[in-house]
């Protein structure tokens, strides 16, 4: 019996390994693989596509904690009459990784492009109030750290390369 165990554990050694020493090895990612999105406060037009959208209900509109100081509106001159439409109220994606489950049927809804998906996946964290990412958090490009994937199997084995 502890012959034939040892036996199945030796066939392994020559077999090709298909798992890779995380984090100092790490496997490339596919073009299309959906991880933390990126949002385009610039195009977003605030329609709540994106959240309507949302199966799991990660994503809520928020305002913008900091609004630029030259975006504040003109004083309007006394005599001109009152706007008869409201305007859109201006609120943002606001993502919770607690929630989101990938599957990026937001980036397909929003009709601006505003909303897209990067090849960043390290998001766990010991606090879950970090893992809600508000508009501001959302429009940060992930830092190269996190979008280096460079190990990639091959029919010889695992391979290593700057990606
Ligand atoms: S990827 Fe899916 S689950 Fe995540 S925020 Fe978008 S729609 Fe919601
Ligand atoms: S990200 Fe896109 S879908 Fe969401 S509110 Fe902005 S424009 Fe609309």
């Amino acid at each position: 019996m502890v012959v034939k165990a040892m036996f199945s554990g030796l066939k392994h050694v020559f077999k090709r390994r298909m798992t890779v020493k995380y984090p100092n090895q790490r496997l490339k990612l596919t073009e299309r693989y959906r991880g933390r999105h990126i949002l385009d406060i610039s195009e977003c037009t605030s329609c709540q596509l994106c959240s309507k959208t949302c199966p799991t209900k990660a994503i809520t509109m928020v305002p913008l904690v900091e609004k630029p100081l030259n975006e504040e509106p003109p004083e309007k001159p006394l005599n001109e009459e009152a706007p008869k439409k409201k305007k859109r109220e201006e609120v943002y994606s606001q993502i919770s990784y607690e929630l989101c489950v990938f599957c990026g049927l937001c980036v397909d809804s929003c009709p601006k492009s505003a909303l897209t998906m990067t090849h960043s996946f390290e998001l766990s964290d010991y606090d879950r109030k970090n893992l809600v990412y508000t508009p501001e958090q959302l429009s940060e490009i992930p830092s190269e750290e996190e979008g280096r994937y460079v190990t990639v199997f091959t029919k010889s084995g695992v391979s290593h390369h700057a990606d």
